[in-house]
């Protein structure tokens, strides 16, 4: 065909016209444009593009030095400090894969990972020294072990590593020739999913899909060389959603917060004039609660874009009232973080909130690198029609869809069913195209044989004006076979609320059938990405003994 077509006739690819994506580049781009530009800020540290550069490639050479390259697993375990940014750049520049690893998590789970992952090399924060000594010692092959000694505040142990992160970017040069990858599809990271629904999975992702969706960051929070990036969300998970690559992309500046300190967010805002920064909606509460003494005013309007859960309506109206402008993302691990956006149109600041707040709380339309969404049947991926009541399940494709799980072709062709990404979200499509979670595909909560959304529950009582958190999940039930039950954490300094004045307010707004039967007070179990840990709800609502009288919970104020 190419004979006869001359727009393919000696037009080839080649060296010239035609370079593997790597998001690397984006950081080799900005030292040599902006040498002097702001990257990193760490408390009183602040290193420019050229320096930042440099100790990327002083960690690329140095890690290439100890023979670690092409296929080979560099773990990290480390708060927002600039070494995790330094690794996100280094250690694909050295061709090596990196896992950074959830910090809040346990011995056992990370010494698995680090298994599952075959580590050559293991990165710490001397803060996480203990947890990392307990997870090395049940492993049979030790990776080198190199500490960062530079986190903010904590004591280190000290001793447990080979040598310091610092003494390991000696011995490599600042000028090191990272090899450019030859095939955009090597492997640049592997991400443990969260476990919100089960055992992690090692998702993988590639340098094209990380470029991809990095720069479609970059269109999406409007990134420029003027931005100032905080980051309130975990660089380990998702890679920070790509926003490590991404701000680099743009030359912005990258504002390190070890923390999440309600206090130090607002201080870093009005005094570094942050313009960006994200968050799950638990960290948006965690701002909106915090102590008055603890806030302060700004002037400038700082863009937020929120994900992981839908933000209720009160979260988004209190966040703008502090001078934030709220975006509303949806992604998961294996999609490189964001997939879906609610993209405001152009009416929708005129709207009265609560309209708006509704639009806004959706999923939205597909991300710029995601070239399919689809809400469809998971058997015959027939779409459903844009009804918004109809439910299928969210199937996604394009660039910035993961390779696969690492070592797990089973789960693999599962999650590629039919040629689409199955996310395990149910949803409906609106008339409008818009995207809209009604729950995960064990969320969903079926009493009397209908179906009972836990999200539409959870927002009715995140309306409650003593409620700060809300998870509705299944209970046994011998008559109906399953009854919501809500889990509830009461706002600390917020009015009281009783079991049945919760139950009331939510008979007062949806069916019957809806309303939870049982109301649990406490606070609620949480990944260390801030999501409710909805499994152990339902295990913990599967121990409730079945005539326990309602009340049984301990009443909070
Ligand atoms: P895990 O699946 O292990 O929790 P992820 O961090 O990848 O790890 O979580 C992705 C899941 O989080 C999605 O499948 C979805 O259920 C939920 N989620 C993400 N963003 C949103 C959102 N904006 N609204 C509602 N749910 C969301």
């Amino acid at each position: 065909m190419s004979d006869s077509n001359r727009y393919e006739r000696g037009l080839e690819r080649g060296p010239a016209n035609h370079v593997p994506l790597t998001p690397c580049d984006f950081m080799a781009r900005a030292a040599a444009i902006y040498p002097a530009r702001t990257a990193v800020v760490h408390g009183a540290l602040r290193r420019d593009y050229a320096e930042t550069y440099a100790r990327c490639r002083r960690l690329a050479g140095a890690l290439a030095a100890r023979g670690v390259g092409i296929g080979d697993t560099v773990s990290i375990l480390a708060p927002n400090v600039p070494a995790m940014l330094e690794a996100h750049f280094g250690v694909p520049m050295a061709g090596a894969v990196l896992n950074a690893l959830n910090i809040r998590l346990d011995a056992a789970s990370i010494a698995a990972m680090l298994a599952h992952a075959q580590s050559r090399v293991l990165i710490v924060d001397a803060g996480f020294a203990r947890v990392a000594e307990d997870a090395l010692a049940q492993l049979e092959c030790r990776p080198h072990v190199v500490a960062i000694e530079d986190s903010a505040g904590v004591e280190g142990e000290g001793g447990f590593a080979d040598e310091s992160y610092e003494a390991l970017l000696t011995a490599g040069t600042p000028d090191f020739d990272w090899p450019w990858p030859e095939d955009e599809w090597q492997a640049i990271s592997l991400n443990y999913t969260s476990g919100t629904t089960g055992r992690p999975k090692g998702v993988v992702y590639h340098h094209r899909g990380a470029y991809l969706n990095a720069l479609s960051n970059v269109l999406m929070n409007g990134f420029t060389r003027e931005s100032v990036y905080l980051w309130t969300l975990p660089m380990f998970h998702c890679n920070g959603w790509t926003h490590t690559w991404a701000v680099t992309a743009a030359a912005g500046a990258h504002i390190c917060l070890p923390r999440m300190e309600p206090a130090e967010v607002f201080r870093l805002i009005a005094e570094e004039r942050v313009t960006h920064m994200a968050g799950a909606p638990v960290v948006l509460g965690m701002l909106i609660n915090a102590p008055e003494v603890d806030k302060r005013q700004f002037e400038h309007v700082v863009e937020v874009a929120t994900g992981g859960a839908a933000p209720p309506a009160p979260v988004i109206a209190a966040m703008e009232e502090m001078g934030f402008n709220v975006t509303h993302l949806y992604g998961l691990t294996e999609v490189y973080g964001p997939a879906l956006v609610a993209a405001p149109q152009q009416d929708w600041p005129d709207l009265p909130l609560d309209d708006r707040a509704a639009l806004m709380a959706r999923q939205g339309v597909r991300h710029h690198a995601i070239q399919g969404a689809l809400v469809a049947d998971p058997e015959t991926l027939a779409p459903v029609p844009a009804d918004g009541v109809t439910t299928g399940e969210i199937m996604l494709r394009g660039n910035t869809v993961m390779k696969g799980y690492l070592d797990d072709t089973r789960a693999t062709a599962e999650a590629f069913g039919g040629g689409w990404f199955h996310t395990g979200d149910l949803a409906v499509t609106h008339p409008d195209g818009y995207i809209q979670i009604t729950d995960r595909a064990k969320d969903i909560i079926i009493s009397g044989g209908e179906n009972i959304s836990s999200i539409e529950v959870e927002n009715v009582l995140y309306g409650h004006e003593a409620v700060l958190e809300a998870a509705v999940v299944a209970r046994p039930d011998e008559r109906w076979g399953e009854t919501p039950c809500a889990f509830v954490a009461l706002k600390p300094d917020g009015p009281a609320a009783s079991e049945e004045a919760l139950i009331e307010h939510c008979r007062a707004r949806m069916a019957r059938f809806k309303v939870p039967r049982t109301i649990v007070f406490g606070d609620l179990p949480k990944t260390a990405t801030g999501k409710i840990m909805k499994f152990e709800l339902r295990e913990r609502a599967r121990g409730l003994s079945s005539d326990a009288p309602v009340g049984e919970s301990a009443e909070t104020a």
